[in-house]
Parts: structure tokens; sequence; C-alpha cells
């Protein structure tokens, strides 16, 4: 279905930009990996998705810290492929504390890498998008893009930041055939997820299994993870002819967290 579509996906060496990576692959779309870890575990990914879905990967290790690296990801998308087709703003960081005491190196990071990164990337996407007249941008906001939690001060205000944006260019680009969405998971067992659960089994000692269902429970009605192939899913049907009229909107995908 996506054959011959060419997909950027920021920091998809690693849980659910690597899941929406491969689901795209999937549909037959060629693939921009990118995002940070060792060569070789990157090569193996990279090399994997060629040979399981016969498309095209490559992977760029630009710095979603950097503005200019950003841009830099997708105009060597557009030299290498001559297209630029999805644009999926996925790479975050997560770091927890209470705002008092909240580092500000750690807020400038948070605010770099989970929202100006798209505000760059999508600059400078949009352009080879209305020349091509089609283009998908999605936003892989959160659950925390619409609620709030204690002590994650930098990411919320981030990931609500992220649909904001989405808004905002959803309407720019209403008519050119290009749709701008945010898809917002709920807990998805990630590193950036087992970090946290290793946190709540040593603050209150118990199991890593324990501390997972503490944390489904408190936020999770569904009561399991979402699958990163699931938000795969969702971006898949965004990237659909039947998602057409779908634009500037942020679809919840969190086993119920944000019903509450
Ligand atoms: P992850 O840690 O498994 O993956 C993060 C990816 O971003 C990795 O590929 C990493 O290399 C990349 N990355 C980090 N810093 C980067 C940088 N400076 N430059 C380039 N790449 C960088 O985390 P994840 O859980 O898969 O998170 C992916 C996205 O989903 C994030 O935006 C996160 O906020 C969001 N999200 C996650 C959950 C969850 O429960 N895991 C829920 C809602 C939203």
């Amino acid at each position: 279905m996506l054959k011959g579509k060419v997909a950027v996906v920021t920091g998809s060496t690693s849980g659910i930009g690597l899941g929406i990576a491969k689901v795209l692959a999937a549909q037959g779309a060629d693939i921009v990996l990118n995002g940070l870890g060792y060569a070789s575990e990157i090569e193996a990914i990279r090399s994997g998705i060629e040979r399981d879905h016969g498309v095209r990967a490559v992977h760029d290790g630009a710095d979603m810290l950097k503005g200019a690296a950003v841009r830099g990801l997708v105009a060597a998308a557009v030299e290498n492929f001559g297209r630029v087709d999805i644009l999926v703003n996925n790479a975050g960081i997560q770091f927890t504390a209470p705002v008092e005491e909240f580092p500000a190196d750690k807020w400038d990071a948070i605010l770099a890498i989970n929202l100006s990164s798209s505000f760059h990337g999508i600059a400078a996407a949009l352009p080879q998008m209305k020349r091509q007249g089609w283009g998908r941008i999605i936003n892989v906001a959160s659950a925390h893009g619409l609620v709030g939690s204690t002590h994650k001060a930098a990411y919320v205000a981030a990931k609500h930041g992220l649909v904001g944006l989405t808004k905002v260019v959803g309407l720019e680009a209403a008519g050119t055939g290009i749709t701008v969405n945010a898809v917002c998971p709920g807990w998805v067992r990630t590193p950036l997820v087992e970090k946290q659960i290793a946190d709540i089994a040593a603050l209150k000692r118990i199991s890593q299994q324990d501390a997972a269902m503490d944390l489904l429970g408190e936020k999770q009605p569904s009561r399991s993870f979402v699958a990163p192939e699931q938000v795969g899913g969702t971006v898949a049907f965004l990237c659909s002819p039947m998602a057409d009229q779908i634009t500037g909107t942020a679809i919840a995908v969190d086993g119920g967290w944000t019903a509450q």
C-alpha cells in the first residue's frame, strides 16, 4: 500500500519508533531510520528490515537535540531517495523530578528532542511534500500530551506543545494533500518505560513484574501495555486513503487512560 513512498522515522532504533518503521516497511515504504545505539545493532535492524520486507532502509544518525541536524536528516532523505512522503516525529526522552528540583539542562534537552525537533523536521519536509502534492506527518505525542502527571514538567509541557503544533500545521497544510496528526500512546513497554518500572521497584521494594502492574494500575484501565506495532498500526492507518480527512487531531492509543 505504501510502495514507492519514503518514510523518515526519528528515534527508530528502539521501542515505538522501531515498531512504526517495521509496520511502514511491511506496507512497502522505504525507510530512513534514525536514532542512537551501537553501530552493529543498528546495522542488524537496518538489514533486517530490508530482508524481511524487500524495501530500502538506511540509517541516519542525526542528533535530534540539534535543529540543523534534524533539517539535515530530511534533506539527506530527499537527496538519497528523491522524495519524502511520511515524516514520523517520534524521538523522545524522559526525566522525572518535582518541578522545583527539575534540572534546567534536562528541561532544555526534553524540549529540544520531544518538541523542537518536530518543528524543524516539519519545516524541512513540508515544502517537499507540497511539491509532491501528498504527505503524512505523524507526531508521536503521548497520553501526557492530553493530561498531566506529577514530576514530568518538561515531558508533559513538550507533549502538550506537540499536540498544539499538530493543530497549527494541520490547519496550515489543509487542502494540500498533506495531513498532520498526533498519536498519543499510553504505556508501551520500551527502554524509556523500563527505567520508570525499575524506579518504582526500587522505591517500593517490589519485583519488576509487580512494579509494571503498579504502573499500569495507576493510569491504564486496560491493565495491558500498548505494543509498539499497535502504535505502528495507527500510523499506517493515518497513511492510508481512509484517513485523508483526518488532520490536526490527536488520537489516543492508551487503553483508556485519557477517558478517565
Ligand atoms: P525508546 O527509548 O525505546 O526510544 C527512543 C528513541 O529515540 C531511540 O531510538 C533513541 O535512540 C532515540 N533518541 C533519543 N535521543 C535522541 C537524539 N538526541 N537524537 C536521535 N535519536 C534520539 O523510547 P520509546 O518509549 O520508544 O519512545 C518513543 C516516543 O514515544 C517518545 O517520543 C516517547 O515520548 C513516546 N511515548 C512513549 C511511551 C511509552 O510508554 N514508552 C508512551 C507515550 C509516548
